[in-house]
C-alpha cells in the first residue's frame, strides 16, 4: 500500500508521466488536471505529497501553494513544484511560496523520484518526531487522573477486614491450652 501523492498538472501528457512514473514506484497517484480543483481534491484525498505544476492557466502552482501553506489541514503536506521555467529568482520564488521541493522540466525521471522519496522520508520523519511529543504528552497526562483515584479507598479497607480473621485462630489453640 503505497504513499498518496496528488499530482496537479494541466499538461495532460505530463500528467500521465508523473503518475505513471510514482505508480511504477509503488505510490498512489491522483491526477488533477485543472489548478481550480486542487485545494478541494487535496482535502478529499488527504496526500502525503503534492507534485504541483507552476504554469497552469486560471490559476498558477504558486499561488496554490501558498492557499496551501495558510491552510491549516495542508500546511503540512509537502509541495514538490515542477516547472519549466528556468528564470533566475524562479526556484527562490516557489521556495518562498513554501514548496519544500522543486524540480524542472523537462524532468529527469531518476531525479524526479529521488526527489519525491527524499520529501517524503523528510516529512515522515518530522511527522514521527511530533508523534513522540504528543505521546509523551498524552502518558503524562491519562496518568494523573489514574494516581488521584486508585490508591486510597483500598488502603482503608484491607487493614481493618484482615488482622481480625488471622488472630482467633492463632490466639485461640495458644492462649487456652496451659
Ligand atoms: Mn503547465
Amino acid at each position: 500500500m503505497g504513499q498518496k501523492i496528488l499530482v496537479v498538472e494541466d499538461n495532460e501528457l505530463n500528467l500521465k508521466l508523473f503518475c505513471d512514473l510514482l505508480r511504477a514506484h509503488g505510490f498512489e497517484a491522483e491526477p488533477v488536471r485543472d489548478g481550480r480543483d486542487a485545494i478541494d481534491r487535496a482535502r478529499g484525498f488527504s496526500p502525503d505529497l503534492v507534485v504541483m505544476d507552476i504554469q497552469m492557466p486560471h490559476v498558477s502552482g504558486l499561488e496554490l501553494i501558498e492557499q496551501m501553506k495558510a491552510d491549516d489541514e495542508l500546511r503540512t503536506t509537502p509541495v514538490m513544484a515542477v516547472t519549466a521555467y528556468a528564470a533566475k529568482g524562479d526556484e527562490e520564488r516557489i521556495r518562498d511560496a513554501g514548496a519544500e521541493g522543486y524540480v524542472s522540466k523537462p524532468i529527469s525521471v531518476l531525479r524526479f523520484v529521488d526527489a519525491v522519496q527524499s520529501l517524503l522520508a523528510t516529512a515522515s520523519q518530522r511527522a514521527r518526531d511530533i508523534d513522540g511529543a504528543t505521546e509523551d504528552a498524552e502518558t503524562e497526562e491519562a496518568a494523573r487522573p489514574e494516581g488521584e483515584t486508585a490508591p486510597e479507598i483500598s488502603n482503608e479497607t484491607t487493614p481493618d477486614n484482615f488482622p481480625p480473621i488471622d488472630r482467633p485462630t492463632e490466639d485461640g489453640p495458644h492462649g487456652e491450652t496451659p
